[in-house]
């Protein structure tokens, strides 16, 4: 699959405005500032098409992006802000369970996590809800250039150990918008997914 034409659709205040569940499409979830927008750009060989470093706790859209038709990318609000208050919390997160639910559409989740704080609480979360769904998951260790090759290959493989625990289909891969790690990897998985 070629992602390179991938064209923004729309914005979605919330999940229940997303478009028709026709069609197949892949969904990228992180913790606000993981390298989610970079990840995207780096993946659609596009500057500018998920915005990087928005404002921290400013309420985000869902942005819907199309590869070709009917084959989305689905870019989730960044989550963690210590800011946002409880309630939106957790209004958030039971959509988002729903979605994982519900969606027909839905193919593979992409989790992206910064590979020096791995596994977080919402992380966790996101796991034991797509496993539960059956959704395979693709988790993305991001800025993995930020540690060097030795530490970065045992992170990689504790990553993997980790993500057993959660018993589904889980594929853990280092990524880095910077260097280039793991695209290939994540093209490949993302292109199988789409395609499928
Ligand atoms: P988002 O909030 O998850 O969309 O994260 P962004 O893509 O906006 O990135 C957050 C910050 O991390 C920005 O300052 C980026 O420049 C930086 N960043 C993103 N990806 C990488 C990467 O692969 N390597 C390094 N070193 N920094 C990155």
């Amino acid at each position: 699959l070629n992602f390179q034409p991938t064209k923004f659709v729309t914005s979605a205040a919330d999940i229940r405005q997303l478009p028709d569940d026709t069609g197949v499409e892949i969904a990228f979830a992180g913790r606000s500032n993981a390298g989610k927008s970079s990840a995207l750009n780096t993946l659609t060989r596009q500057r500018g098409l998920a915005r990087t470093s928005k404002t921290p706790g400013r309420t985000q859209l869902i942005n819907v992006f199309e590869v070709e038709a009917g084959r989305r990318l689905i870019d989730l609000p960044g989550y963690g802000y210590a800011k946002v208050p409880l309630p939106v919390k957790e209004k958030w997160q039971l959509a988002l369970s729903e979605y994982l639910q519900q969606r027909e559409s839905l193919r593979g989740l992409v989790i992206l996590m910064d590979i020096r704080h791995p596994y977080r609480d919402v992380d966790q979360d996101l796991l034991h809800w797509a496993t539960d769904c059956e959704i395979p998951v693709l988790v993305l260790l991001t800025k993995a250039d930020k540690l060097k090759p030795g530490p970065r290959k045992s992170t990689l493989l504790k990553a993997r150990e980790a993500a057993m625990v959660f018993g589904g289909d889980i594929t853990v891969e280092m990524f880095s918008s910077l260097t280039k790690i793991g695209l290939e990897e994540t093209e490949q998985k993302i292109s199988e997914w789409l395609t499928q």
